[in-house]
């Protein structure tokens, strides 16, 4: 064997071994790293794997021992451009786990196929026999067509991931620069050797990228110790700021909009890159025409924020300032904008579940006892006067028992929508519980109260419930107290005097009002 082949063999092989143990390494720290170790670990194991090959294929005697290291070094060999894309892929954000990208590996796999049956087909190579002159190692071949479709694959695939790396050179902060440097260069080595290969300057039969692949190892090597590649995806980076669904608009020290991510474009469309450099202020009156809420930065802040946005509704928009620091130096400031428009809705959604009776859309129990507890002390504090009436449908239980439940709940709904025609929006008005009313009316004395409670049984009479079958006549019994001012009174008595004068109400025959008597307890009966 001589030196010239021993250099060969010495090469390849230590390509072998270091990506050998760069695959080990990343690997057995793979815990460590993001899903791109994987890829990372298959890309230096296809890589040994072609580099051994080799350097067996240069250590073979005879035709077939040959044959035999050529069909090892393809298991490695086809596989390891289009792996090396989908890792620079990877590294850039591109989701290069995806179906349709891993289809790139469907012609490695052929090739390999090709290779290994090339003696029934010869579609790989035509001519593939030891060489005349030099002797095993060396061979001399003529490439088929299939070669033909492996090396633009190859190539292709070589070329773009370099593509992608270069065009991503102004997007990558220049700390980061020389980790896309070694990248660049661990893909240019082997294209560049294989290049050499192709037009006829190394040796013949022999090919030189496992030869030199070394040299891209300890690139990739440099960049796993020094740069911290894997742990720390600058591109990706990017990638994720333009991908998350939060408005995030980056300011520098001197308020100056600077950078903004895929989702603010998203919610304010005049947002344009032309208003980089200038004053956020400009550019937020420009987007939204109004002054931008924050005007003293440099200290965390949220707010609410309400704009239209270019198609009409109003959108709700969380916004936080957050100062961004480097060591002591105050840097500049990051906007996010959580649209909370959905959020909001549900929240008064929810609310209005919360404090409104579902069947009739009044307030129910529970706010009207919050509500009218105020209203209490507000009166009682003030000396002012506060009414309250209690009213009851009379013979409910018949509706319900001759036209049905569900005649009964609409009878309800009519009664309150009456009632509300004299009482207005502004006033309390509440369910009680089943078909009894409450409504508390502010700075309202006892015979003022009396006029309103006769009022509404007047109008509640006057408009009975249309069905099928005819009018369905409706009245209502009322009992009507008021504040006495006296120490101790509580919101509880006030109701009790109510529900004392409705019952009275009720006893004197119904469809009428009854005031619960302030002088002369027990009651007066205040009919109409
Ligand atoms: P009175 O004149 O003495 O008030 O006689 P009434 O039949 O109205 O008697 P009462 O007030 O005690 O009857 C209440 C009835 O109201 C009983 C209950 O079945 C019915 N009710 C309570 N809540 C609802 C409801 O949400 N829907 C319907 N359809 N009926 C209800
Ligand atoms: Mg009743
Ligand atoms: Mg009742």
């Amino acid at each position: 064997m001589n030196l010239e082949l021993i250099a060969y063999i010495t090469l390849a092989c230590t390509s072998g071994v270091l990506n050998l143990f760069l695959s080990l390494y990343v690997f057995f720290k793979r815990h460590q790293y993001t899903s791109i170790a994987y890829i990372f670990v298959v890309y230096t194991l296809l890589i040994s794997i072609y580099c051994f090959g080799t350097a067996f294929g240069l250590m073979s005697e005879n035709l077939a021992e040959i044959k035999f290291w050529t069909v090892i070094l393809y298991i490695g060999m086809p596989f390891s451009a289009p792996v090396g894309l989908l890792f620079i892929m990877q590294y850039l954000g591109i989701n290069a786990l995806r179906m349709r990208y891993l289809m790139l590996l469907v012609i490695p796999l052929v090739t390999l196929l090709m290779v290994a049956t090339n003696d029934f087909h010869h579609l790989y190579y035509r001519v593939y026999e030891v060489d005349p002159v030099l002797g095993a190692p060396y061979v001399q071949q003529e490439v088929g067509v299939w070669y033909l479709v492996h090396g633009i694959v190859t190539f292709s695939s070589m070329f773009v991931a370099l593509y992608l790396l270069l065009s991503h050179w102004g997007d990558t902060d220049r700390e980061y620069r020389p980790q896309l440097v070694a990248l660049i260069f661990g893909q240019l080595i082997p294209i560049v050797s294989a290049f050499v290969y192709l037009i006829g300057l190394t040796p013949p039969g022999i090919d030189p990228v496992p030869l030199v692949l070394w040299i891209s190892s300890i690139l990739y090597l440099w960049s796993i110790g020094s740069s911290r590649l894997f742990r720390i995806m600058p591109i990706a980076k990017t990638t994720i700021f333009n991908s998350i669904n939060d408005g995030v608009i980056v300011l520098d020290a001197s308020r100056r909009l600077i950078e903004y991510n895929q989702a603010s474009e998203n919610m304010f469309p005049k947002l344009s890159k032309a208003m980089f450099g200038r004053d956020f202020n400009y550019v937020w009156k420009q987007v939204s025409g109004k002054d931008f809420p924050f005007q003293s930065m440099e200290a965390a802040a949220q707010q609410e924020l309400q704009l239209s946005g270019e198609d009409g509704p109003i959108h709700t928009y969380q916004v936080r300032s957050t100062p961004i620091h480097h060591g002591f130096h105050y840097k500049g400031q990051l906007i996010i904008f959580t649209d909370i428009t959905e959020v909001k809705r549900l929240q008064l959604q929810l609310e209005h579940h919360a404090y409104h009776d579902e069947l009739t859309q009044i307030y129910n129990r529970r706010a009207f006892f919050q509500k009218c507890e105020q209203y209490f002390s507000q009166a009682m504090e003030n000396k002012l006067p506060l009414t309250v009436i209690l009213l009851d449908i009379d013979h409910f239980k018949k509706v319900n028992d001759t036209y049905g439940h569900a005649v009964g709940d609409d009878v309800l709904k009519h009664m309150v929508k009456v009632c509300q025609e004299i009482l207005g929006p502004d006033v309390l008005f509440g369910r009680y519980g089943g078909e009894e009313f409450v409504i508390a009316l502010r700075e309202t004395d006892l015979k003022a109260g009396e006029q309103l409670a006769d009022r509404l049984r007047v109008h509640v009479e006057k408009n009975p419930f249309p069905m099928e079958e005819g009018l369905l006549p409706v009245t209502l019994s009322l009992g009507v107290s008021c504040v006495l001012h006296e120490p101790d009174e509580t919101l509880f008595q006030l109701l009790n005097q109510a529900d004392k004068a409705l019952y009275e109400a009720k006893r004197k025959g119904r469809n009428r009002v009854s005031v619960f008597d302030q002088k002369h307890h027990p009651l007066k009966a205040g009919n109409r």
